[in-house]
């Protein structure tokens, strides 16, 4: 506690809370009661006054619905976001912690209320709905009901669709809690250590630390692999036969779907990535020369840079930097930017009790967005606070499409907040002056680039061997499997990285091929095309900014396609995707030459 409190102090951040009374002044309000009741009584009177009615219903009823919705969901909106964010800092509280299960009762009990919207609403005939969603009474709505019934060609009977949902704590869910359950007591090594203190040592100086690190790993998944091979069996079975259910083309149809993307698209991006292996291959030379190394293992991959700045930055520099270098790109996003630090709402300090990590909430459109961070002072924390002051302003300017048109499509989501972190990025290493310490900067954010673009999209030609595989021929051995990452791994490094038959059996404690198949992508997409839009940005200046933010402001009321447009980015183009990994291959010239 004292360390941290010194901590805190020497960063400047013991007063930087966040002033949650623009919800609810405390958990005691009274007003916190008075809007809960009014939520169960509209939501009860919204079931009661449209249940049935969707067959029938005229343009001006539809828009009255969807309005009542909207402002029942937005005060739910409110009263769970004052409860999550009063607790996610004071975890040990018990009271903080009853008003946060408190309100998630009362939000599934609403939503229960009115679920009957979502279920009607997507039974509808087609004609019908699509006369309803082009009458000019409902066109701020259009995309948003529209996005709703993407899901219908792949819903199943009433009954059928309730036995998948009682069945699933049994089925996906149980195989998943299997899963962390074996990794989680999985202890490795002589020591006995858990698999995060495994994972931390790969990034450690010292090479033998590194080489232990990762010989633990293996020796320690080779002690799990027929429980670890059969889970991975059986999801991707469970995946094959709910998509052959669903009637999804392919492996990948339903994640498309979801991301609002055709399949083309998608293998579109995939080839132009796959194409340019050539550069992660460049950089992994680059990284094995200047630690000085014969040949790069794999488990060289993540040594740190040596002359890395190390030098700890207080909150006020921080706050500067950001709004500096936002203010360069656009004076009104640093404007908004800026009301975060002067109105309060960002909480800061690192303390026990408060959870780990860093996120922006969007809140409600009517108040306004909330960022919490852990902050130590690192380059690497100036680089977190930019990001999330990204999301934090895409979050204000987009609350003007209220609450249903917010939400930002899944794969433009981290536009923002990776379009901050290369502004603070650019402006960070302007302020370095020492040649070496420049260099190790962008070989860092170099890696961290990789990480999101060339590793997911090996993982994803993975994930197509598997569940291919699994489809063609039956249940897969831990060999197999092993062969496929290593077929997909040695693809993307070429002879740059060693990668030691051991290497074979890390597919198996990756949690994203069981929670969420196919998703990985979606880190490149996101990644790319922030970088694409830098290009642009690079180009054309200011001509770009004022689209930008046009950009940011529609938040979720079109389609990826339709968001991107006006920049004439075409995402069916092999030449966009190439533009963004230009980018990146022009900051590795940066790094080769020297
Ligand atoms: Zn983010």
């Amino acid at each position: 506690m004292d360390t941290e409190n010194t901590l805190n102090e020497h960063l400047g951040t013991t007063e930087v809370i966040w002033k949650l009374s623009d919800l609810y002044t405390t958990m005691d309000d009274p007003a916190l009661q008075t809007d809960i009741s009014w939520c169960d009584q509209e939501a009860c009177a919204i079931r009661e006054a449209f249940t049935s009615t969707l067959p029938d219903i005229c343009a001006p009823d539809l828009l009255r619905l969807v309005q009542r919705l909207e402002v029942l969901h937005t005060l739910l909106g409110r009263l769970s976001t004052f409860a999550f964010l009063n607790f996610i800092t004071q975890v040990d509280n018990a009271r903080a912690g009853n008003l946060y299960q408190q309100m998630q009762e009362v939000y599934s009990r609403c939503s229960r209320e009115v679920v009957f919207f979502e279920l009607d609403w997507n039974t509808l005939e087609r004609e019908k709905a699509d006369r309803l969603t082009d009458d000019p009474h409902l066109m701020r709505y259009r995309h948003y009901l529209q996005a709703l019934r993407r899901y219908r060609p792949h819903q199943l009977s009433e009954i059928e669709e309730k036995l998948l949902l009682d069945r699933q704590p049994v089925g996906r869910n149980s195989w998943m809690t299997l899963f962390e359950k074996v990794i989680g007591e999985l202890r490795f090594g002589e020591q006995k250590r858990t698999e995060e203190e495994i994972l931390t040592d790969l990034y450690h100086a010292d090479r033998e630390v590194r080489k232990q690190a990762a010989l633990d790993l293996t020796d320690g998944l080779q002690g799990q692999s027929h429980i670890l091979t059969h889970i991975f069996n059986t999801l991707a079975a469970d995946k094959m036969i709910t998509d052959r259910l669903r009637k999804y083309g392919n492996w990948i149809g339903s994640m498309n779907l979801e991301n609002e993307l055709s399949d083309s698209t998608v293998e579109t991006l995939i080839t132009a990535v796959t194409s340019r292996y050539d550069i992660a291959q460049r950089y992994y030379r680059v990284k094995r020369r200047i630690l000085g190394l014969d040949c790069l293992l794999d488990f060289d991959r993540y040594a740190p840079l040596p002359s890395l700045p190390s030098k700890k930055v207080n909150w006020k520099t921080c706050r500067k930097t950001v709004i500096t270098s936002f203010a360069e790109f656009s004076p009104q996003l640093a404007e908004i930017a800026d009301r975060f630090f002067t109105e309060k709402w960002i909480h800061a300090p690192v303390y026990p009790g408060k959870r780990g990590g860093a996120f922006a909430h969007p809140c409600v459109p009517d108040v306004h967005p909330y960022v919490l961070v852990n902050y130590t002072g690192t380059l690497r924390d100036v680089s977190t606070v930019a990001h999330e002051l990204g999301h934090g302003v895409h979050q204000v300017l987009a609350a003007g499409q209220g609450y249903y048109n917010s939400d930002t499509p899944l794969v433009l989501a981290e536009t923002a907040s990776v379009f901050a972190e290369l502004l603070v990025f650019q402006a960070q290493l302007a302020l370095l002056s020492e040649p070496q310490e420049k260099r190790a900067f962008i070989c860092q954010k170099l890696e961290s680039i990789f990480a999101t673009v060339f590793r997911q999209t090996a993982m994803n030609r993975f994930e197509k061997l598997m569940h291919e595989g699994r489809k063609s021929e039956g249940e897969l051995s831990k060999e197999r499997l092993s062969e496929f990452w290593l077929t997909t791994q040695r693809e993307m490094f070429g002879d740059s990285v060693t990668m030691g038959d051991d290497y074979g059996i890390w597919w198996s404690y990756i949690p994203h091929f069981l929670s969420t198949p196919g998703y990985v992508y979606s880190y490149a997409f996101g990644e790319l095309l922030v970088l694409a839009l830098y290009g642009i940005y690079q180009k054309e200046g200011d001509a770009f900014v004022a689209k930008y933010i046009d950009l940011l402001s529609a938040g979720g009321s079109a389609s990826p396609y339709e968001l991107v447009q006006p920049f004439g980015l075409d995402l069916d183009d092999p030449n966009f995707w190439q533009q963004g990994l230009q980018v990146i291959e022009t900051m590795l010239e940066q790094v080769e030459g020297n």
